[in-house]
This record gives C-alpha cells, structure tokens and sequence, in this order.
C-alpha cells in the first residue's frame, strides 16, 4: 500500500476502516440528521473536540463541508465593511480572492514568506472590519505566530478576526481566545477522510453574527447557528465522518502531547534537511516554519527524480504548490503518519 505525505488530503488514521465497519454495524450510515441518534453523537463530537483541542467552553463548533466554504460563509454571514486579508502565500491568497467575488471591500496585505509577521504593522482604520489570516499556510510551509494574531484582535478591538488553519488544527496547540473565528477540514491533521469542515465561533463572533442577521444561503450562519442549539445543521451533514470525527477524538491524546510529537518530528526532519546537499527547506528563516508542512525544495530535474523514486517505492509526496510547482515536493507532518514511515522515506531520501 502506499505511504501518503500529502499534506491533504492525507494519510487517515490506521483504525479508520475499523470504525467504518462499526458505524454500518450500527446503522449510523443511514440515521436521519434529525434524530436523537444524530444528535447525541454531534453533541459528543463536539464535546470531545473542545476537551481534546482546547476549544474554551463558551465558544461554537460547527458543520460544514469544506474549509473552503468557510471562507464563503465568512464572506457572506460576516463581512459587513470591509475585510483585510493578511498572507503570505496561495491559500490565503485563494480566501482573499473568493471574498473579493462576494465583497467589494475586500483587501489584500501581503507580506513575504521569508517575513516573520509584526502584529505592530497593521492598523485597520474602519470601525469594525473581519481581519482574514492563514494561520499555517499550506502552500509555502509556514505559520504565522497565534500570539501574534491574539496582539493583532488585541490591536482591533471592534474588528473580529478569522483563522484559516487547515492545515495546523488537531495536529498544534492552538489558543482559541487570540480570534474568533477559526476553521479546518479534516482531511489534514485530523486523519480523516475529506468532506468535512469545521467552524469554531467566539462568543463575540456569535453576538455579530446573530446582529448580521444574514440569512440568504442555506449556509448562512444565522441558520446554522439557530441549528446547532438541536446540535444539527440546516442541510444534511456527512454523517460518517462527524461519526468518525468522534471516534477518532475518544482516541486521541490531548493536544498538548501531539504538538510536542509534531514539533519533535519537525525538529529531527529539519536536522535531517540540514544533513543533505542536494535537499533543503524552501524557507531560509526557521521562525517561520510551519511544524506540519515542511516543502522541501532542490533543482526541478532533482525533485523530478525524487518523485519518480518514491512513486517506484511506494511514497506518495505532496506535489510543489502554485509557482513551486517544479522546484519543490510537500511532506506533511501530520499526526497520523507513523514514526517508521518517517524513518523509510528519510532512508529513500539518502539516495540524492
Ligand atoms: C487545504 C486547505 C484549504 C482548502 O480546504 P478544503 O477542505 O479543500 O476546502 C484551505 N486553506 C488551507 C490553509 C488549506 O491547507
């Protein structure tokens, strides 16, 4: 079978299929989303995602189907003024482009990859804007200090601030208080198989969404808040994978254990990265490191023969995003991959 390095969608849980088989058992692949049945397990799921991620208890998780449309729900239940796009690569820039379709006052902030991000450089004059920021940017391998966007809504007082991290949510300790809306699919840290989004909502975010009043998509958030005082959705949820989404959680460690894991296992492929000659890391300056993504880049003729030798041997690596398409391969460092994968995947790398 092949080893999945992807960073999304990417190598699931080992005890997936076991918990596929149980839900059939059980009957969860056909319950209705408005039975007990359901609503009991999203409860659970819910439940068990703030004590494991630790979600405080006075913020609201929701379904949705996909990070990218969070981006459109923000866009569209959020956003009244204006909206400030803070990134540094292409999936921030995608949010920022999405929400340019659907709100004339959207901004775009770039800043460089190799840029450690300074809360003190942003001042947003309107009075009460959604400032957009990739927490972990996908494309490039590298993260933005929470910190840093906790000095930042410090900063804006009346604005709120929205927290892509996809690729960053259940595999690092994230503090949930430094904004206010956050949003992941689970289809890259969680381990599990695409199709599910998650929505994480502030009490300050829920006060400006329900004074919004926003209600002309099925995916509005004001229904979607009203549905998820029943722990339901406006729309028929994936079932199967809040289900396994549950599962999933009761076995987890907390996440404090995990990101100490995934911080080492970035530690020990950095020091490997350093060993190499024809390898390294696209991204001079460690600051900005994602722990998560590690883009490893080389000549395009070398990452064309690195690919062609994992693909013989049976690695599936992420493919070199956007303008690093030909110079770059992606390795997720993701908290389902196993130590030992790591380890024969290094041992092919030894090669070049
Ligand atoms: C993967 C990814 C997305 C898109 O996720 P979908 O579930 O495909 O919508 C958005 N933002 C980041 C940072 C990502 O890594």
């Amino acid at each position: 079978m092949t080893i999945s390095f992807y960073p999304g969608p990417s190598r699931v849980h080992d005890r997936i299929p076991a918990y596929v088989k149980d839900a059939f058992r059980q009957g969860i692949l056909s319950i209705n989303h408005r039975s007990d049945t359901f609503m009991e397990i999203s409860e659970r799921t819910i439940r068990l995602l703030k004590e494991n991620l630790d979600i405080p208890s006075d913020y609201t998780v929701f379904y949705t189907s996909s990070a990218t449309e969070c981006w459109e729900i923000i866009a569209q239940s959020v956003v009244t003024s204006a909206s400030h796009h803070i990134y540094n690569g292409s999936f921030g820039e995608k949010w920022f482009d999405y929400t340019k379709r659907i709100c004339a006052n959207a901004e775009a902030h770039p800043f460089s990859m190799e840029e450690v991000l300074s809360a003190g450089a942003y001042h947003f004059a309107d009075n009460n804007g959604v400032i957009c920021i990739t927490q972990n940017e996908t494309s490039n391998g590298t993260q933005v200090n929470v910190q840093t966007i906790g000095t930042i809504r410090r900063n804006h007082p009346n604005h709120l601030v929205a927290v892509d991290a996809t690729s960053s949510m259940a595999g690092i300790h994230l503090d949930f208080r430094a904004a206010d809306i956050w949003f992941a699919s689970v289809q890259k840290c969680f381990g599990l198989p695409a199709g599910l989004g998650l929505m994480i909502c502030s009490p300050r975010a829920i006060d400006r969404i329900k004074e919004i009043g926003e209600r002309n998509h099925y995916n509005s958030l004001t229904f979607m808040n009203d549905m998820m005082q029943k722990w339901q959705t406006p729309f028929t949820p994936n079932v199967l994978n809040i289900y396994l989404l549950m599962r999933v959680m009761t076995d987890s460690k907390p996440i404090s254990q995990v990101h100490r894991t995934i911080k080492r296992r970035y530690a020990r492929w950095m020091s490997f990265l350093e060993s190499r000659a024809s390898i390294r890391h696209l991204v001079a300056n460690k600051e900005v490191h994602s722990w998560t993504v590690l883009p490893i880049a080389a000549e395009p003729e070398m990452v064309a023969r690195i690919k062609a030798e994992a693909k013989s041997k049976g690695f599936l690596l992420g493919e070199g995003y956007g303008k690093f398409k030909e110079s770059t391969f992606r390795i997720a460092n993701f908290p389902a991959i196993r130590n030992i994968e790591i380890r024969k995947l290094q041992e092919m790398l030894k090669a070049f």
